[in-house]
């Protein structure tokens, strides 16, 4: 069976042709500046065939659809022979609000269910939905599965994703924490429990998504019972360009003096704030390490902040579950930043935790980078998000 991948974004359409059969991928690529000009860069993972990489024109979704399934199947770029062989699409879906609390299978029903979660992410809900509504356009009756970034948190008890509001906010207006990156908790979760050759039921998990964007998530005996993004992904950790947690005063206090409109305010938070505002250098953890590491003071307080938030964050969840077996790092800076993994580390000696740095120094692989007698174990997992959504569109048409 083999299963296309698509996480389509306002402009871009980001995809991978997965073979379950090994789970092996065969091509992957990305159209950009779509509806503006158009660019494809198609990357075939099979021996002998040539990167496509050009502007071409993508006046909307439908034509970015029509043109990967052009280079998937053509002589020279292409990995299969016709769009018959394409079983099924996998979506990435940001947002299911309470409607989804697992993978679907898409039909009008659920396009309905994701457009009714649009108002609580109302740039990339839209844009998932163009998606689908262009691979139906262009794929015809090929079955199609949501897979959303929310749903791994719907087990998320009511204590953990109550915000103290007044109750008819949560009641009529369904604000509460939703979480986010659940597709990557789950699968570094699930990968963690092979690695410690345990029954997931079994463990208590914190796992530390750390890119662009970051969120730490406790993981109870498999299930997301908290996690630090909240009713949209600007709060929690502070992240490469967002604030994370804010008092709501200050906010107030900068809008009356500077006369910032909400948007220019969120734009603040959203854009410019982060690791990016207080270093004023970057929002790339490489270039603030170079920073700091040639004495530059504000980017080493801008990297000293973020450790310090994921390891206290790690250890209220430590407290929430009464435990922890094993803490996992990933993504961008979790998976490659043997610095940032080794300081936030610093923090865990209270649970009997220590890195081995022989270990911690290796990259781009499943790791151990704890010490055999650590209590707690090290864990670096690189996520594979569309992986999961590949498994999860298998599973639901298999089963159909
Ligand atoms: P996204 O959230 O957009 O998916 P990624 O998970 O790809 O992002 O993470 C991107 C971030 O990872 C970069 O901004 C950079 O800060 C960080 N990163 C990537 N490689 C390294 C590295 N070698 N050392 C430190 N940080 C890195």
């Amino acid at each position: 069976m083999k299963i296309l991948v698509i996480n389509a974004g306002s402009s871009s359409l980001k995809y991978q042709l997965i073979d379950m059969e090994g789970e092996k991928v065969l091509a992957k690529g990305l159209c950009e500046r779509i509806g503006i000009d158009g660019h494809l860069k198609h990357s075939p993972l099979v021996e002998g065939k040539p990167v496509f990489d050009e502007n071409i024109s993508l006046p909307t979704h439908s034509e970015a659809i029509a043109a990967v399934i052009d280079k998937l199947t053509s002589k020279e770029y292409g990995v299969v022979a016709s769009m018959s062989e394409i079983n099924a699409v996998g979506h990435r879906v940001v947002h299911g609000g309470e409607e989804f609390s697992s993978s679907v299978l898409i039909d009008d029903e659920v396009i309905k269910g994701i457009e009714n979660c649009t108002p609580f992410a109302p740039l990339h809900n839209p844009a998932n939905i163009t998606g689908i509504e262009a691979c139906k356009k262009v794929m015809g009756g090929v079955p199609q599965v949501a897979v959303f970034d929310t749903a791994f948190h719907q087990t998320i008890p009511g204590k953990a994703f109550m915000y103290a509001l007044p109750y008819e906010f949560y009641e009529n207006d369904k604000i509460r924490r939703y979480g986010f990156h659940g597709t990557s908790h789950r699968y570094v979760s699930s990968r963690a429990a092979e690695m410690l050759g345990k029954p997931i039921e079994s463990l208590k998990l914190v796992s530390c998504h750390m890119g662009n964007g970051s969120s730490v998530c406790a993981i109870d005996g498999g299930k997301s019972v908290d996690t630090s993004m909240g009713f949209t992904p600007l709060v929690g950790l502070p992240m490469g360009t967002r604030c994370g947690q804010m008092d709501m005063g200050a906010v107030q206090f900068l809008m009356n003096k500077y006369g910032y409109s909400i948007d220019e305010m969120l734009n603040i938070l959203n854009k410019k704030s982060g690791v990016l505002g207080i270093s004023g250098v970057s929002s790339d953890f490489r270039d603030l390490d170079e920073a700091a590491s040639k004495g530059n003071e504000r980017a080493a307080l801008a990297l000293d902040v973020f450790h310090y938030w994921v390891a206290k964050t790690v250890g209220g969840y430590v407290a929430a579950m009464n435990g922890v077996d094993a803490i996992i790092f990933t993504a961008g800076i979790g998976e490659n930043s043997k610095g940032t993994r080794a300081a936030i580390c610093e923090y865990f000696g209270y649970l009997g935790c220590t890195v081995d740095p022989e270990q911690n120094s290796k990259r781009g692989e499943d790791l151990f980078i704890s010490t055999p007698d650590s209590k707690v174990k090290l864990l670096v997992i690189p996520t594979n998000e569309e992986l999961v959504i590949a498994r999860d569109t298998k599973d639901i048409v298999t089963a159909k």
